[in-house]
């Protein structure tokens, strides 16, 4: 890779692309610096405006609504549907009733479970409002038989470092629209009008032009080099990442203090997270004594995620409060994340089972 002496974007990231492009049979792909920079530029390409709302979820990451606030845009929560944790199709259609200005919906596949995107869909084709996924949880899932990332005009992967594929930090828009992947193309390079990957050597005396305002976007070579690597073992990370999600779920369904995650039939969840729920008029504790009986064992866990409506910045910029989306409150607050990656082995997850089986008998109402 360093031997090549081409460092940033390049063939590599090419090949990246076309890779990631077939794994979730989408037509394009522009591999970016982030799965932020990724929704950044797919809604500017859409043309999303300043002024104008995008809907999404308070269920998600900062990174979400930060993209489209990016575009001097506002974000426009609506609450989850409390069995999937997912943006709540019946919310989506009550706004775009009542709200004119609406150009877009971000909807985000929580900790890899598919969104109704069928549902999804079909609201905003007959609003006419674009759809840009946030599927930085959802390499590999998939829906009615259909990838995520094959679906909707722009599908946003991330590849940061604790997701299913790493590059270090990156991230990708899949498309099957190629004006739309050559203009994020363009936007992610400083919106010159070719881009490095075509500089070979008897070009290199060829002249660009600076079409528009870009951004410093492009995924390096280096990080791409990264993906192809990771991308090679990605069936078999699956694999890994499914049979620790059946072993959860076959050693806690019998226990009546826990909510299992959530897998309807015809989709396929991505496991990126395992997303626990305390019932909690079972229990004597809460999620954050279950946090710390795990700590006290060694065991890390998180919570995915607190909605963002709730922290300063969002009460402050849009004048949210406490109980504006109660789902999406109240589910935040009995979540909890559970150690899932490929490397986690057989004996550790029956540490984690113990423990949490142990939590329960403890705090039994
Ligand atoms: C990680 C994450 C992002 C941001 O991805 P980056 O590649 O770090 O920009 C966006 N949305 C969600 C839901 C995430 O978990």
């Amino acid at each position: 890779m360093l031997r090549s002496g081409w460092l940033t974007t390049g063939l590599r990231a090419r090949r990246f692309e076309e890779g990631i492009g077939r794994l979730v049979r989408a037509r394009h792909g522009v591999a970016l610096s982030s799965c932020t920079a990724a929704l950044h530029l797919a809604l500017t390409a859409l043309g999303v405006r300043r002024g104008e709302a995008v809907l999404t979820t308070p269920y998600t990451f900062a990174a979400t609504a930060q993209a489209i606030e990016h575009l001097g845009a506002r974000p426009m929560f609506v609450d989850i549907d409390p069995a999937s944790l997912n943006i709540a199709p019946a919310n989506i259609e009550r706004a775009l009733r009542r709200q004119p200005k609406i150009r877009a919906i971000v909807p985000v596949h929580i900790g890899g479970l598919p969104c109704d995107m069928e549902t999804i869909l079909d609201l905003a084709h007959a609003s006419r409002v674009s759809v840009v996924e946030d599927a930085a949880h959802a390499l590999g899932a998939s829906v009615g038989g259909r990838p995520i990332g094959s679906m909707s005009e722009a599908t946003c992967f991330s590849f940061y470092a604790t997701k299913n594929v790493t590059t270090g930090e990156g991230g990708m828009v899949t498309t099957n629209r190629r004006d739309l992947a050559d203009r994020i193309r363009l936007l992610s390079l400083h919106g010159l009008s070719w881009s490095a990957g075509r500089r070979d050597a008897r070009r290199a005396s060829r002249r660009y032009d600076v079409v528009d305002l870009g951004f410093k976007y492009n995924m390096t070579d280096l990080s791409a080099a990264i993906g192809l690597a990771q991308l090679a073992r990605f069936h078999e990370m699956q694999r890994r990442r499914r049979r620790i999600a059946g072993r959860y779920a076959a050693a806690l369904s019998p226990c009546e203090a826990f909510d299992l995650p959530a897998t309807p039939a015809g989709t396929t969840h991505a496991w990126h997270l395992y997303i626990l729920r305390l019932r909690t008029a079972m229990l004597r504790a809460g999620r954050d004594t279950l946090m710390r009986h795990l700590a006290d064992r060694g065991i890390g866990t998180s919570v995915h995620f607190l909605p963002l409506h709730l922290f300063s910045y969002y009460r402050r910029r849009f004048g949210y409060r406490k109980g504006d989306f109660p789902h999406a409150e109240r589910e935040s607050a009995r979540a909890v994340s559970l150690p899932l990656h490929p490397g986690l082995s057989r004996r550790d997850q029956g540490r984690v089972i113990e423990a949490l089986i142990d939590f329960a008998r403890r705090f039994k109402r």
